[in-house]
């Protein structure tokens, strides 16, 4: 899906303005740093950058992708259904939000 963007200008810098399908708008601001991709295409994550944002070694990072930006962000269970990340219970080994789980308990009451 090809979401909206239009340029916008927050705390000084120019940024895109990007709705996120939750309808959560971000911006992207740069974090001032710049690496190169290894021949592996690895990226070291500067400590700083770790440290703010609370990732350990070993925890899950998901790799999200807008249009042309790659978005890392911090790992939560998704539901199999909508795609939402509130309310995720497991069940099965999948992920279940609870508007899905409600709706699927209304269809087998019909
Ligand atoms: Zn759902």
């Amino acid at each position: 899906m090809e979401l909206p963007s239009e340029t916008y200008t927050c705390n000084g810098f120019v940024s895109d303005l990007h709705i996120i399908d939750t309808g959560e708008v971000k911006f992207l601001k740069p974090a001032g740093v710049v690496r190169k991709v290894d021949q592996l295409g690895r990226i070291v994550l500067p400590k700083s950058l770790r440290k703010r944002y609370q990732m350990n070694e070993g925890d899950p990072v998901e790799i999200l992708v807008q249009g042309d930006h790659i978005i890392l962000e911090r790992y939560r269970p998704r539901c199999v259904f909508c795609g939402s990340i509130n309310e995720v219970s497991e069940f099965k080994e999948r992920y279940l939000c609870s508007e899905c789980m409600s709706d699927m308990y209304q269809l087998r009451r019909n």
